[in-house]
């Protein structure tokens, strides 16, 4: 059996993570990543946690020929495609940077899958693509709706596209993961979310504030029609979410995948409220959150959480991480970060 596995972007914040899981589960990692939204520091973090050092090629997937060379020279069954940009309002101001990064990665890679014989892709993808939905919780049946901003519809596009090359090509299998809300880090605290300028996500948000870094944390709306007027979402843990992954890979090499491309939902099945959120960070914590409320932030939808049967039945994967946890381990890493 080939335990080799490339991960494109593995020195982010989710592949990172599933680096240090896939290392864990006896797998032989391979990572690229080009530093557009990392540094060298999370390697050194996967080092630190497993006592391996990953391969490590430093290239740009929407390089071809860069990426050939990584084919070329390491025997991989599997790839795992985390090399994306993801900020939604970036992506708005500029889509040809988010439609050339994130589809021509992807398509280069597998371009390559093809031409070498690598049969496993996993693509990250996001509960973003069912929109405002409406039926809540979201099944994997639940229909997709047109995407809000050019990041969403990479996501929706590159769906397709892994879709229909694997069905195309008999030797492939691809499984998209639909992630919720990943949040938290690495309870040693060697790796995390390290987020550049202003963090647009609400925990990131939240640890810079009681880092005193931001000087107050915005909740954007109280005025939703839900039990407490925030928005609902579903907040899933980064270990949680890493080992995923590694379930999802290990059904490709051992060939038990029942379609040549397979969704699954990753959350915890679970609404929490930003109020639940915020006042779970502080009891956490035992801190008080500088907050106040703010208008509603444009593009967000009111409530989204996952159903997660399929990936409990056929990955035989659920969420184990409590929310208590994965919010210490949030504020651990930023005190880490900010030698605090
Ligand atoms: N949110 C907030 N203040 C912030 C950032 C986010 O109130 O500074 C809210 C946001 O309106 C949403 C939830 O937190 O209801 C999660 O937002 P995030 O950007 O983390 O993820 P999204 O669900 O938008 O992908």
């Amino acid at each position: 059996m080939n335990k080799m596995v490339l991960v494109a972007g593995g020195a982010g914040y989710i592949g990172s993570h599933t680096t240090v899981e896939l290392i864990n589960a006896g797998y032989d990692v391979v990572v690229v990543d080009n530093f557009s939204n990392s540094d060298a520091s999370s390697l050194e973090g996967i080092r630190k946690i497993t006592g391996v050092e990953p391969k490590f090629i430093e290239a740009d997937c929407a390089d071809k020929e860069a990426m050939r060379k990584v084919f070329e020279a390491y025997d991989f069954q599997s790839v795992i495609h985390f090399a994306a940009y993801k900020a939604v309002g970036e992506s708005v101001a500029e889509p040809l940077k988010y439609y050339h990064n994130n589809l021509v990665s992807f398509v280069n890679i597998l371009e390559l899958m093809a031409e070498y014989g690598r049969s496993n892709v996993l693509f990250s993808s996001s509960a973003t693509v069912y929109g405002d939905a409406e039926e809540l919780p979201v099944t994997e049946r639940t229909e997709r709706k047109p995407a809000t901003s050019p990041y969403g519809n990479t996501k929706q596009m590159s769906e397709d596209i892994l879709r229909d090359t694997v069905r195309a090509n008999s030797a492939m299998h691809g499984i998209a993961l639909r992630y919720f809300n990943p949040i938290g880090a690495h309870p040693s605290a060697l790796i995390g979310e390290l987020p550049r300028g202003v963090p647009n996500n609400l925990v990131p948000y939240i640890t810079q504030t009681a880092a005193g870094v931001r000087e107050c944390l915005s909740i954007f709306g109280d005025d939703y029609p839900t039990p407490d007027d925030s928005c609902l979402r579903d907040y899933i843990d980064i270990v949680d979410l890493a080992r995923a992954h590694v379930v999802a890979i290990n059904r490709m090499v051992e060939g038990r995948t029942k379609e040549s491309y397979e969704v699954f939902n990753i959350g915890t099945g679970r609404p929490v409220s930003v109020f639940e959120l915020v006042r779970g960070f502080e009891n956490a914590n035992n801190l008080k959150l500088n907050y106040r409320v703010a208008e509603r932030r444009a593009g967000d939808v009111t409530a989204v959480w996952a159903d997660t049967t399929l990936a409990n039945e056929e990955l035989g994967w659920c969420a184990e991480r409590r929310l208590e946890d994965t919010l210490k381990a949030a504020w651990a890493w930023e005190k880490a970060v900010r030698g605090l």
